[in-house]
């Protein structure tokens, strides 16, 4: 029993350690229950982890959703506002992590997250501990006085919730399931609300830059949603197709396109993009030398290399610009991306464009430029949005030219479909050698296997890099946003060693391992587990250096 939990922590006074771990298992309190689910080693280990659980009849309060995505929000609500709460708690001492609490909450994207699980029964909160110890020694009298700070807390925390704040954190993430559920049946591919606030406060902030340009849409692409909350929404809306973000240097191209890549998870109210929607299949691809690549039919882009060399089951260990581009478009078609995003910036030109004068000089050409390909992108359905700057040769074939003056976005499609009549670029528009044909892949079992190294390790390490047994696997090109989500490919991965047989193609491997678990609770008892997408999960898994796959008919 709870009550029981406090007295116990104070006889452990001056004991060594390890005697925490006779916390393990629940203490049932009054309103709610306390589970250790794992009690570290030492003081300087990663601390403990601590499972909170109320039952069915406090969460009245908490029902106050319609759409799946509404409880999430509720469960990402709740996380932070425990996370506030805790920020109140004394100063605990000792060495280590010692009397430390962790709520895990690392970006504005309203997110699943391990730490928070609303079932039908009862709602579940994880964080972690640090338990109070001097050196090894047990601090017992801290412990009982954290413990005991703690249980207030989490006594009266779903009495004292600002109602009115989940209420309107739930509508907000309603309402965004609302519009990006009908982009497809409206035509478009994004929506970028009027007034929404694009730019962050610097590179490694994600708060809203402080008197920036609201978004103001052009009045030739403007759409509105009604959605079931908030009533009439306004903004501008992007169609299906190639559209084109073009600009003068610094006019806000980039940030334009990053609000767009952000936009395929809600935001929390507040945060300036709550109205930035993005197709949920949507996927930036971009260039990433000395990349791995692992059996892809390169040919659509990258064919007839000298001395007969084969693309069409491409593997290497040190992609260049171009082939890592192509590797990244192909990947992504096979894996279901309907939207790619890319950025001139990011993209080696090659593989963007050859224009008249290099088509002229150069006869044996092993690149099909993704120019040639805009009219086949078109016939599968899948849209591309690409800024440029400096490529013109796009303007004849775009659907929709968005321009961007002093951060304001105006429509220049007339213009720039005159302007390519006036300056013909000369290309010949010759048709493909291959056709865009996508070959499935499908993983060994073997690929993921942790073991393949001395030792077993899986770690995130920062946003970037997932450390997977003896393999570091470079994330840099991915769009992750919480160091959860990069915990989670490992975990998922591990998955995959489990479900891989060779003969399951990738997207349909990773479809089923993250639909299939019940839930990202039940995949890790760790509260620092957050949702990946499949096109993020297939993406991890294409740049994992031990990834072995075969060519496989669908
Ligand atoms: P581009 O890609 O066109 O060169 P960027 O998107 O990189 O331009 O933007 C250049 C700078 O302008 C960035 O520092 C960015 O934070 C800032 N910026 C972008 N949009 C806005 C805006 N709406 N209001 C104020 N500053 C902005
Ligand atoms: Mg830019």
């Amino acid at each position: 029993r709870l009550e029981e939990l406090f007295p116990f922590l104070a006889s452990l006074e001056g004991r060594p350690y390890p005697f925490y771990k006779d916390l393990k298992g629940t203490w049932r309190g009054e309103g709610f229950e306390l589970r250790f689910v794992h009690v570290q080693g030492d003081p300087f280990a990663t601390p403990s982890v601590v499972e909170v659980r109320y039952p069915a009849r406090a969460l009245e309060k908490l029902r106050v959703y319609r759409h799946p995505m509404g409880q999430v929000a509720v469960e990402d609500f709740l996380l932070r506002a425990l996370k506030a709460r805790f920020r109140h708690l004394p100063f605990f001492g000792g060495s280590g992590h010692s009397g430390r609490v962790f709520v895990e909450v690392e970006s504005p994207k309203v997110l699943r997250r391990a730490g928070a699980h609303l079932g039908q029964e009862a709602l579940y909160l994880r964080f972690r501990v640090g338990l109070p110890a001097s050196g090894r020694r047990i601090l017992g009298k801290e412990a009982e006085r954290l413990f005991w700070a703690l249980a207030e807390h989490l006594r009266g925390f779903l009495w004292e919730l600002d109602g009115r704040a989940l209420v309107s954190q739930v509508q907000q993430v309603e309402d965004f399931a609302y519009i990006q559920e009908s982009l497809p049946q409206r035509g478009l591919v994004a929506f970028v609300g009027d007034r929404a606030i694009l730019p962050r406060e610097s590179g490694v902030s994600q708060k809203p830059l402080r008197g920036a340009v609201p978004f103001q849409s052009p009045p030739s692409l403007r759409v509105s949603f009604r959605v079931p909350h908030k009533g009439e929404v306004v903004g501008m809306g992007l169609p299906q197709g190639l559209t084109l973000i073009t600009g003068g240097g610094f006019h806000g191209k980039t940030t334009l396109l990053e609000a767009l890549v952000h936009g395929v998870y809600p935001h929390i109210p507040g945060d300036g993009r709550e109205w930035v929607v993005t197709h949920a299949l949507a996927q930036r691809v971009q260039s990433e030398d000395g990349r791995s690549v692992k059996g892809v039919d390169l040919r659509p882009f990258v064919h007839d290399l000298p001395l007969g060399q084969d693309t069409s089951f491409f593997s290497t260990e040190d992609a260049s610009g171009c082939t890592s581009l192509a590797a990244a478009i192909l990947e992504a078609l096979e894996l279901g991306a309907r939207v790619l995003l890319l950025d001139e910036d990011t993209s080696a030109t090659n593989l963007l464009v050859r224009d008249a004068r290099m088509q002229a000089l150069v006869q044996r050409e092993t690149l099909t430029p993704l120019l040639d390909r805009v009219q086949d992108f078109k016939a599968r359905g899948v849209s591309l949005i690409l800024v440029v700057g400096g490529v013109g040769d796009y303007l004849d074939l775009a659907d929709t030219v968005l321009l961007l003056e002093e951060y304001r976005p105006r429509e220049a499609t007339l213009e720039a479909k005159a302007i390519a009549q006036a300056h013909p670029t000369g290309r010949a528009f010759g048709e493909p050698r291959y056709p865009l044909a996508v070959a499935s892949r499908a993983p060994l079992p073997e690929s993921f296997d942790p073991r393949r190294g001395r030792k077993v390790r899986v770690k995130g390490r920062g946003l970037r890099e997932l450390v997977y047994g003896e393999e570091v696997v470079d994330l840099s090109a991915l769009d992750l946003f919480e160091n959860a989500q990069v915990r989670a490919l490992g975990a998922w991965f591990q998955r995959l060693w489990r479900q891989a047989d060779g003969k399951t193609p990738l997207r349909k491997l990773v479809e089923a391992v993250l639909g299939g678990a019940e839930d990202l609770f039940s995949l890790e008892e760790a509260p620092e587990v957050a949702e990946v997408r499949p096109v993020e999960l297939g993406a991890a898994v294409n740049r994992l250096r031990g990834l072995e796959v075969r060519r496989v008919e669908e």
